[in-house]
């Protein structure tokens, strides 16, 4: 047998905090919900932001992210609803679809554009930016993207679908998306009313659910029942089990989780790197056209 050694007395991951996201202004003027990157939440390791958008109204979207820079981690786009154009200045290219997710490591820097390619309708999806470790953060930037034809779905007992973005879940579904450094499990889970979801998770990873249609019923550190709304993050305490239901209503949520990589972080605008003087740098480069 190969059982993983935690198969046999799993410990259930209980949401230790909810967490309300905030209102926010970025860009040119998009208006979103900052989740993770707040003072109730600045930061999930390696997770440092999670940004939600969603709107119908083109005046909280159309300004859209003009040219900007990153270096020394990735921003992971994954769209609802929508489209989006993204460039960068080595002349990538592209549009993200509904269901589509791009898993950009911005690495030693990148300056990129991220603007929507519509001018009506709802525009739903979410930015989370995911640590690199201080060895690679200045590698050459990268790109996994796929459509969403390209994401497989798992379809479970019940109704219960998943997409896996990235990881692999306890069934074998292996997700496009690969990143050794951090391991990220992504997974966007549809529930039918009174649905169950069950999954494993490295034990040692930090993970969080975000709820996109709820109610999601969970368990609190005390034991007790704890029900997540729409656009609650609940952070999945150490453990390796998760089981989330949903109520009376269909549910829709996201699993994430992530190996922390505990180092120290120093954070100036769009760059995340590990020290006050590498920030420093990052801007003078920027400013002297060195990305
Ligand atoms: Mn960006």
């Amino acid at each position: 047998m190969t059982a993983r050694t935690d198969s046999k007395n799993p410990v259930a991951r209980r949401v230790s905090r909810v967490i309300k996201g905030m209102p926010a202004t970025d860009g040119a003027g998009v208006e979103l919900t900052r989740v993770i990157g707040q003072p109730a939440l600045p930061m999930l390791d390696p997770f440092l932001l999670l940004d939600a958008f969603r709107s119908d109204e083109p005046e909280d979207y159309l300004a859209g992210f003009p040219p900007h820079p990153h270096r020394g981690f990735e921003t992971v786009t994954y769209l609802l609803d929508g489209r989006m154009r993204h460039q960068d200045n080595a002349g990538h290219e592209g549009v993200i679809e509904p269901g589509g997710i791009q898993w950009m490591t911005a690495g030693k820097g990148i300056v990129h554009s991220e603007m929507p390619e519509q001018e009506n309708g709802l525009l739903e999806g979410f930015q989370l930016w995911v640590n690199l470790p201080a060895a690679h953060k200045m590698d050459p930037p990268t790109y996994q993207e796929y459509p969403a034809s390209h994401i497989p779905s798992e379809t479970r007992d019940g109704g219960v679908a998943v997409r896996v973005i990235a990881g692999t879940t306890s069934r074998g579904t292996r997700g496009p998306v690969v990143q050794p450094l951090t391991d990220p499990l992504y997974l966007d889970v549809t529930l039918p009313a009174r649905g169950e979801f069950v999954e494993s998770t490295s034990p040692g990873h930090n993970a969080f659910v975000y709820v996109i249609n709820g109610p999601v019923v969970a368990t609190d550190m005390d034991g007790n029942s704890v029900q997540l709304q729409r656009d609650d993050l609940g952070i999945l305490a150490y453990g390796d089990a998760i089981t989330l239901q949903a109520a009376d209503s269909d549910a829709r949520f996201l699993v994430v989780a992530g190996k922390p990589l505990n180092e120290p972080i120093a954070r100036g605008g769009p760059f995340v790197m590990n020290t006050r003087a590498e920030i420093l740098q990052a801007y003078q480069d920027y400013e002297q056209g060195r990305f």
